[in-house]
């Protein structure tokens, strides 16, 4: 039976999954675990190799021949593939703008889903992407579903491009993320979805601080009442 801790975190592109991830991960001594980077990191494998994306037989390949290595670093995750550092590169409008297409191929999410599911199996776990309450980790100790409106998650995403020196437009951003989201939402396998369990947090008007406040409370909540129960069952057995 598994041992480790698992909290899930699933939403749409530019919900602040992401940061919030990372912060509780943090706050709570937990390994955070970036789905999207793999599918990112695949994706763009695929471009520099000249792989064509709608072709999942060559992708999972591609996948199976490839080594994905994840390092967290402060509040940084870095990523290298076949040894050489991508975490820039995985960010890239490109990549942004093919990486739903590939990630719809049923195959390649079999593949992944089992590399997501080896990587967290050595700790406690935040785990943050699409499916992660849904088909990764159903039986997570506590599921989150981040929302936002489409102009806050356009304007974090631009945000952070342009201190990246990445120039792109508002209404192009928002284009991108509304395809992403409706390739990711309309899939046939693992869509993006709310889990019935998950708690919502809707973050539009929430800082940082908050959305990582609301779920380390419900974490700590959760613990306490098993405790209690155990605490309760184990007086019952006496
Ligand atoms: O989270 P991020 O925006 O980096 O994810 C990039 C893309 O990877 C998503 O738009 C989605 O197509 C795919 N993805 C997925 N399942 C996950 C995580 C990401 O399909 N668990």
């Amino acid at each position: 039976m598994r041992k480790n801790r698992i909290i899930a975190i699933d939403g749409p592109a530019g919900s602040g999954k992401s940061t919030t991830a990372k912060q509780v991960a943090k706050r709570l001594g937990f390994t955070y675990l970036d789905t999207g980077a793999l599918y990112r990191a695949l994706t763009l494998l695929a471009l520099k190799n000249g792989i064509d994306i709608e072709s999942e037989g060559e992708l999972v390949n591609l996948l199976q021949q490839s080594k994905f290595q994840l390092q967290s670093q402060g509040d940084d995750i870095r990523i290298w593939i076949n040894g050489e550092e991508a975490t820039e590169a995985i960010r890239s409008p490109e990549v942004s703008r093919a990486v739903s297409m590939v990630a719809r191929h049923p195959a390649v999410r079999r593949e992944m889903v089992q590399l997501q599911r080896r990587l967290a199996s050595q700790a406690d776990v935040v785990v943050e992407g699409r499916d992660i309450g849904t088909v990764v980790f159903p039986e997570a100790d506590l599921k989150i579903f981040l929302t936002a409106s489409l102009e806050a998650r356009a304007q974090r995403r631009l945000k952070e491009l342009h201190e990246k020196g990445v120039e792109i437009a508002l209404h192009e951003l928002k284009r991108d993320i509304e395809r992403r989201d409706a390739i990711d939402s309309q899939r046939e396998t693992a869509p993006l979805k709310k889990a019935e369990d998950a708690i919502v947090i809707d973050t539009t008007e929430l800082t940082i601080d908050e959305q990582v406040d609301k779920i380390v409370q419900a974490f700590r909540a959760l613990a306490e009442q098993r405790r209690k129960s155990s605490d309760a069952s184990g007086v019952k057995n006496t």
